[in-house]
């Protein structure tokens, strides 16, 4: 019949830097179910060591241990593991006790560990409880109970899990004589149907229990005296442990995912300073990648506009397009002081009229132009007529590359006095501006010294007409959203409202065919909800369904012609006071002239130390080229990784700082045998949940934010490039980022074994 344990000419020897020493040597000894065995012996004569060899927290090197039969030369980690967790109750000097966890909890915690189910283990905790006589403290944090009272717990746990085999290391140490004898009693109580094992330099204490008394020095046993007759007991080593292979699969024995969940959700919330710590490090680490992925969405999407409309047409030397560091529209104020500054000529408020193209449309005839503001030019630059003298009077300037420069040139003076409407330079159909104007001037440069790539004449219109056509221009670079009940219609680069002062404002008039939209519901009296975004803001109207227009009364509710109705059956129509403020909402971006190009190194600092955004569209003539789009995006990408991964190492320093707090717990639950598989997954649950906590947080600011509760403009102006899909994207990095910190934290705890990892933290 094979001994419960067994060790064959066993040693153990610590490697030190440059030096080794000796644990124990060659060792034989055979211990059996129902002894209660005292080790004895002065201090450094190997006890620890033989009682962490034969418990499975230490390796040996040399010699065979048997446990129940088995052969353990050939255990891996996970065979240990295994091993401890069946067969060995630890108990502990020092207890070793979850401080922050209560009595029922520590007991529970093994229970938990080796698969049984919370419900399950109530019964047998409340038994042990008695049994240690702690009822009464049952609920009580460990950290509160005295030392005997603690070493109660501890035997309590090692009993929990219904190990064969109990040792223990001095477990009256730390105790004054009288709780060391009722902690002895304990013992020997609970020693009759087990192997138990003490080592004790007090060996009067043990004396009335034992039923062996073990003596080493140096290394080597020196007696080994039977005191008394031990309990009979059936041995478990009748049938094999199957520890070897066995082991990494799943066995009713294992930890349960239930109750994995169960201890990761307890860790996160049971010390109160570090829950606050981590929450704020994950928040902050939330927060950071939303912002840096909203923000990188963000100039994506502008480079998109400025790829897809070539958004730039004006590239003159002269000009820098400036932009506010924190998105908002320019103040008056603002404007001023760039005018102000040296070497700036003047500055275009309008300058989205300038990239944007229209066409200046006779009816006969149309030229093809960029906006600009009249009040820029002076008298004798005109070849003919005359200065606008009001809103609905423009001047037309060609040079040689505009396409229209040979009409202009033939008709000459007679064009002065021709009223035009202005529309968009790709449907026609749509006025760019509400007024039919006249052209009372025309400039003809012939010798134009600016590069004009595009073949665009420039229009020269006043302050006023030009922000009613930046306010369609503003529309038309907007992605423009229409909601009739559940449909909804969204417009991207394109006109679908058109401001009419026949609707009332408030109101909106619908064709007959978009009123479909609403079903065979009856349109008049429902609302349209109308959200246009852009690179610049985001803003919302509800505009209630006054008429529906049809062919038949086209002409009397909007005086368009019958034959018109198809042509305008796309649009709703608005009051334009409802159109201004969804469309004309300040300037957000300006367009600096300089007086001297080469210059320019002087403006930009100006610019820069003012703290504004700018764009030296010098700089920019030849970046704007399809390769270098792509360069442009994949560096976007690249630097969002970049940002996302420095984050996460700073995050991990500081995680791994406020986990110190943990590693105690980490390594108890390994010396109480739990695996590595188990432990890592009540880390990892609660590093998760702390991560889902903070973004749920976020979720609420970003929901506080583009409600408008919270005010912060550059990242609600990012935000608004995030989708549902972005959202859950996001989450989903900030997991995968949660289970990376997770899994480097466990490295490290896991790379020295259990007994290392726990002698570094006592
Ligand atoms: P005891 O428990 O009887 O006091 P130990 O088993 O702790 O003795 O120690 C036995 C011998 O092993 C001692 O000489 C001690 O210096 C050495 N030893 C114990 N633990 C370590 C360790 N972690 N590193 C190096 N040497 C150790
Ligand atoms: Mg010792």
């Amino acid at each position: 019949m094979s001994h419960t344990i067994e060790l064959r000419k066993v040693s153990k020897y610590y490697a030190g830097e440059n030096t080794v020493s000796m644990g124990f040597a060659r060792l034989d000894l055979t211990l059996d179910m129902g002894e209660f065995v005292v080790i004895t012996g002065e201090s450094g004569s190997g006890k620890s060591t033989l009682l962490n060899v034969i418990s499975g927290l230490d390796s040996y090197d040399e010699g065979e241990m048997f446990v129940c039969g088995e052969d353990t030369t050939a255990f891996r980690t996970e065979e240990y593991e295994k091993y401890r967790k069946t067969y060995i109750g630890n108990i502990f000097q020092d207890f070793n006790l979850v401080n922050s966890y209560s009595v029922y909890q520590n007991i529970e915690l093994v229970m938990l560990m080796c698969g049984k189910k919370p419900h399950e283990c109530k019964e047998r905790i409340n038994e042990l409880i008695e049994l240690v006589g702690l009822t009464e403290y049952k609920r009580t944090k460990a950290s509160k109970l005295s030392g005997g009272q603690k070493q109660r717990v501890a035997i309590a746990r090692a009993l929990a899990k219904d190990a064969p085999i109990i040792v223990a290391d001095e477990p009256t140490g730390n105790l004054d004589s009288e709780s060391a004898n009722v902690v002895m009693e304990t013992l020997s109580k609970v020693s009759k149907e087990k192997l138990v094992v003490i080592v004790t330099h007090n060996y009067d204490q043990a004396e009335p229990y034992a039923t062996r008394k073990l003596t080493m020095h140096d290394g080597r046993i020196i007696e080994d005296k039977m005191l008394r007759q031990p309990s009979q007991v059936e041995a478990p080593a009748e049938k094999p442990l199957g520890i070897v292979g066995s082991a990494g699969k799943r066995s009713s024995d294992d930890m349960r995912k239930s109750n994995e969940i169960k201890l990761g959700v307890r860790n996160t919330f049971n010390l109160p300073a570090k829950f606050i710590l981590l929450f704020i490090v994950y928040l902050f680490l939330s927060t950071a990648v939303l912002g840096m992925y909203a923000s990188t969405k963000q100039s994506l999407n502008a480079q998109d506009i400025l790829g897809y409309n070539e958004y730039f047409k004006d590239t003159s030397p002269e000009r820098i397009v400036v932009t506010k560091e924190d998105r908002t529209p320019f103040t008056d104020e603002e404007i001023a002081k760039i005018e102000d500054m040296a070497n700036v000529e003047y500055v275009v408020k309008n300058d989205i009229g300038i990239d944007q193209g229209v066409a200046l449309d006779s009816g006969d005839n149309s030229i093809d132009a960029n906006v600009y503001d009249a009040s820029t030019l002076k008298k004798k630059q005109l070849t003919y007529g005359k200065l606008p003298e009001n809103d609905n009077e423009v001047v037309v300037y060609a040079d040689s590359n505009s396409w229209s420069a040979q009409y202009l040139k033939e008709e000459g003076e007679k064009l002065i006095g021709m009223k035009c409407r202005i529309v968009s330079e790709m449907d026609y159909s749509i006025k760019v501006s509400p007024d039919t104007v006249t052209i009372c001037g025309i400039i003809l440069d012939e010798d134009s010294k600016t590069m004009n790539y595009t073949g665009y004449a420039k229009l020269y219109v006043t302050e006023a007409q030009g922000k009613k056509i930046a306010s369609s221009q503003m529309h038309f670079l907007s992605k423009t959203t229409l909601g009739f009940g559940s449909n909804t219609n969204t417009n991207y680069n394109c006109v679908s409202m058109i401001a009419s002062s026949k609707v009332p404002v408030g109101k909106t008039f619908i064709s007959e065919d978009t009123s479909y939209n609403f079903g065979t519901d009856k349109a008049v009296g429902k609302t349209v909800n109308v959200m246009v975004k852009n690179s610049y803001y985001t803003e919302y109207a509800h505009l209630k369904v006054d008429k529906v227009f049809t062919k038949k009364n086209i002409k009397s509710l909007l005086g368009y012609e019958k034959n018109d109705y198809d042509m305008y059956s796309y649009y709703v129509f608005v009051n334009p006071a409802d159109y201004k403020k969804l469309f004309d909402k300040g300037y957000y971006q300006v367009s600096a002239y300089m007086s001297d190009s080469t210059a320019y190194k002087t403006t930009a600092k100006g610019l820069e130390e003012a703290g504004f955004n700018y764009l030296m569209l010098k700089d920019s003539l030849s970046d704007m080229t399809g390769g270098f789009q792509f360069v442009l995006k994949l560096l976007s990408y690249a630097s969002l990784i970049i940002e996302i991964v420095v984050l996460f190492f700073i995050a991990y320093a500081v995680i791994r700082l406020i986990m110190r707090s943990r590693n105690s717990y980490y390594s108890t639950l390994r010396i109480l045998g739990a695996s590595k598989k188990n432990t890592d997954n009540v880390l990892r649950i609660e590093l998760l949940l702390m991560m889902l906590i903070a973004f749920a947080v976020d979720m609420v600011g970003v929901v506080l934010l583009m409600k408008g509760i919270i005010v912060y403009q550059p990242l609600r102006s990012a935000l608004n490039f995030l989708g549902s899909t972005d959202y859950v994207v996001l989450l989903a990095l900030l997991l995968v980022m949660s289970l990376l910190i997770a899994k480097r934290y466990s490295r490290k705890i896991f790379s020295k074994s259990a007994m290392k990892a726990y002698r570094e933290e006592v």
